[in-house]
């Protein structure tokens, strides 16, 4: 460590608090991961940049935590301190105008939206963490991403110093990716949406929803609908369930060519028949054609709980595209899995999986 970091550095800063025994396996979802230097609480954003500013100006690593759903962090003692933005305040304006503070959670937001009859965020019902890391990898679920309704950001941007509000169109938002993901160049510090207020959904595009493709539907209802999906998935969190140990879906589902896809397809044809093989989900994106990785990971012969009751990390027993922790697992361990997945799947189908989460202090 070359830096001058002490936690003495933040004292005296107003609505910051800073501990040195928080680690990251008390704050991710997937409980797992070691001790930061320090772990520092801010409630406001003029805390968050004012905290940062100071850790930047000693050249000392930092990273922002939000809920720490999508977090995937090293073991042991790590050389940065962990950031948790937690200013929560949200207003709804009669317009459908809405504006959260980058650590309000993001399902309070969604359901204060829905709540007010407010349409264009009830897909995203059940997702984890908080309403600032939105933006970071545009999340989606169920037919809608946040990109839909995102209309501007307040940044802090670590090159200028400067906090602006930042149009969405500059944030290069695609599937799950942002020019802020990975790149810790910028802090989230509001998001703001504008939703529909007619009491009705966005219009539905995915077939797991009751209702036509393009119906637009009672939004309380809907909102509903997707949790029940997503609780059935163990893709809701609860403490008492170690499906839900996790990071959400680990790998993101792979953009191919035409030609890879093609032969994939041959592949499960030869080996598992034309009905399987016909049902291949494919879907046609910019640059290329979706698969789906939980569709490959099972076929590469990783069925749902591999690899089986002893391990300490196995995929989620109701969804296979989830690595969970089962109460004693390492971050190594978790890796590991990950690994052998991702090997495996290159291995039957020359397709390579990347990871969704955020690694931290550790390679995949
Ligand atoms: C059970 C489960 C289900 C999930 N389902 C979905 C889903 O359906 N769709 C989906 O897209 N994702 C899903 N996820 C992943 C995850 O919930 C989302 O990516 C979520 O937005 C992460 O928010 P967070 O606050 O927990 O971020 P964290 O895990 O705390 O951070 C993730 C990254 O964002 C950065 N970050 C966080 N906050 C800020 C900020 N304010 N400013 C700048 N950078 C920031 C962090 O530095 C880190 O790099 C799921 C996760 C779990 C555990």
């Amino acid at each position: 460590m070359t830096d001058s970091f002490t936690p003495q550095l933040l004292d005296g800063l107003d609505n910051v608090t800073v501990d040195t025994h928080t680690t990251f396996a008390d704050v991710t979802s997937l409980r797992l991961g070691g001790r930061p230097r320090a772990f520092v609480r801010c409630s406001t954003p003029e805390a968050v940049v004012e905290v940062v500013r100071r850790l930047d100006d000693t050249a000392t690593s930092w990273l922002i935590v939000g809920g720490g759903s999508n977090l995937v962090v090293a073991d042991g003692e790590l050389d940065l301190v962990a950031v948790a933005v937690e200013n929560k305040e949200v207003s709804l304006g009669d317009d459908g105008l809405v504006r959260a503070g980058a650590g309000a959670v993001w399902d309070d937001v969604v359901a204060a939206a829905v709540e007010r009859g407010f349409g264009g965020i009830e897909c995203l019902s059940g997702i984890p963490g908080s309403a600032g890391a939105t933006p970071v990898q545009n999340v989606g679920a169920y037919g809608t991403e946040i990109s839909d309704v995102l209309t501007r950001v307040r940044l802090y941007e670590r090159a200028t110093g400067e906090t602006r509000w930042v149009p969405a169109s500059e944030l290069e938002l695609a599937y799950r990716y942002s020019n802020l993901k990975f790149t810790g160049r910028a802090v989230v510090l509001e998001i703001e949406l504008q939703l529909t207020t007619d009491g009705l959904s966005a219009p539905l595009r995915f077939g797991q929803l009751a209702g036509k493709t393009g119906e637009r539907r009672d939004v309380r209802a809907v909102r509903e609908e997707v949790l029940g999906l997503r609780r059935k998935k163990g893709m809701v969190l609860d403490p008492a369930e170690h499906d839900t140990w996790s990071a959400g879906s680990f790998f993101t589902n792979p953009i191919v060519s035409a030609e890879v896809a093609d032969r994939v397809r041959d592949s499960v044809r030869a080996d598992r028949g034309d009905d399987d093989a016909d049902r291949m989900p494919a879907w046609e994106v910019a640059g290329g054609i979706k698969l789906s990785a939980a569709w490959l990971i099972e076929r590469a012969g990783f069925p749902r709980g591999y690899p089986g009751k002893r391990s300490p990390v196995r995929l989620s027993t109701k969804h296979t595209l989830a690595l969970t922790n089962r109460g004693s697992a390492t971050s190594e361990e978790l890796a590991n899995l990950a690994r052998t997945i991702r090997n495996g799947v290159v291995s039957v189908f020359g397709v390579e999986l990347v990871p969704e989460p955020v690694w931290i202090g550790m390679e995949f």
